[in-house]
């Protein structure tokens, strides 16, 4: 007799179970996917025409509520839970503790470069995505209406199911270097339900075995020169924030006037508050999308917390190195926010409340116990 699953099984995802035929992606593309990137493209013509409230009518006609579902399905928290991915051990070829590698991702020019080479497309599924810094372009142009939040009612799920990323081929956290070549175009759904597993693990093929599809597609990055003003101003340092330029010609760019700007008055001094009690800790911003705090210590930097635009907060942002030590920040600050828990898989942790996100509110509520966890990080590491 069959044995009943624990868990309910989604019936709408591809089965898993066979491994011996590898796979290009997890779950086809659906024609939806297509529906939204004309119209976010379309978008994208009447802004550069002038036309403002055109492109914002093309926006929210991109916002196809199902994305959601679908990226879900795949990249959703329930996604690892439902499926048996193949047991590394055995599998010739992977090393279960690599040595570390710094993360050193292709910014500006040369992470264009990377989207260029693979026409604007998921290497893995093939779909066309939009490149970061024309997101960025558009939200700071249409802040209304190209929004993000917590549920499929919030958040414009073209930008959602089509943002582009740089996927590592072999994952940084089991030795991949961030060198074009482990590089690959992906969208959100082939990168996040990937995660850190080898290609073997989840039986997909190698996307580098198929050349990649130029159609004319351009991510969108039409945006990136229409945006650029006509005079310098001065360089700003700030790591990931030259990926929203394009070309050596950078503008001036302010990752944190343009972020504070975003914001509404109430908004802003509770992002204040929350910076000033973590004064002594570093603050990027990646991509100008997420401001991340950040801990230095020794050669690496610990992206501690991400505190997104919608302000919702990721705990850790990312996971590189000191895992165990981040391991125990995510607890400490679980223990210290009602409702909160640390979800976590075979390779991956979060801080999450059931329901919903974190948000930058539930962090100033839980002040001291936030100030404790940091202390206790920095303590562990001996910073
Ligand atoms: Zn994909």
């Amino acid at each position: 007799m069959d044995q009943v699953p624990e868990t309910p099984i989604r019936h709408d995802l591809q089965p898993l179970a066979n491994n011996d035929k590898p796979r290009s992606c997890f779950r086809d593309p659906v024609p939806e996917l297509d529906v939204a990137a004309e119209r976010l493209s379309a978008a994208a013509d009447a802004l550069l025409a002038g036309d403002e409230s055109g492109a914002a009518t093309l926006l929210r006609q991109a916002h196809v509520p199902a994305l959601y579902d679908f990226v879900q399905s795949v990249a959703g928290q329930g996604w690892r839970e439902h499926v048996h991915f193949r047991e590394a051990t055995g599998i010739p070829g992977i090393i279960e503790k690599p040595a570390r590698v710094p993360l050193r991702m292709p910014q500006g020019g040369a992470a264009l470069a990377v989207y260029e080479r693979d026409g604007y497309r998921c290497r893995y599924c093939g779909i066309r995505i939009v490149i970061p810094g024309a997101f960025s372009v558009l939200r700071r142009r249409l802040p209304n209406v190209l929004t993000w939040g917590t549920r499929d009612t919030e958040m414009n799920t073209a930008m959602y199911a089509l943002k582009g990323v740089l996927d590592h081929v072999l994952p940084h956290a089991r030795g991949g270097t961030s060198d074009a070549g482990n590089l690959v175009t992906s969208c959100q759904t082939c990168n996040y339900g990937k995660g850190d597993f080898h290609l073997a693990e989840v039986g997909l093929d190698d996307p580098r075995t198929r050349p990649p599809q130029r159609d004319g597609w351009d991510g969108l990055r039409r945006l990136l020169s229409a945006a650029r003003p006509a005079s310098r101003g001065p360089a700003h340092p700030r790591r990931g924030a030259s990926l929203v330029q394009n070309g050596p010609a950078k503008p001036p760019s302010n990752p944190a006037a343009d972020w504070f700007a975003a914001l509404n008055a109430e908004d802003s001094a509770r992002l204040r508050e929350l910076l000033a009690d973590l004064a002594e800790l570093g603050v990027t911003w990646s991509a100008t999308e997420t401001l991340v705090v950040t801990l230095r210590h020794g050669g690496a930097t610990l992206d501690l917390l991400g505190v997104n635009r919608d302000l919702t907060v990721e705990v850790p942002w990312m996971v590189h190195d000191h895992k165990a030590e981040l391991r125990l920040f995510a607890a400490a600050l679980a223990a210290g926010i009602p409702g909160t828990e640390v979800y976590e898989t075979r390779r991956w942790w979060r801080v999450r409340m059931s329901g919903r996100r974190l948000a930058l509110a539930d962090l100033l509520g839980a002040r001291p116990s936030v100030h404790e966890a940091f202390c206790a990080m920095r303590h562990a590491l001996g910073a």
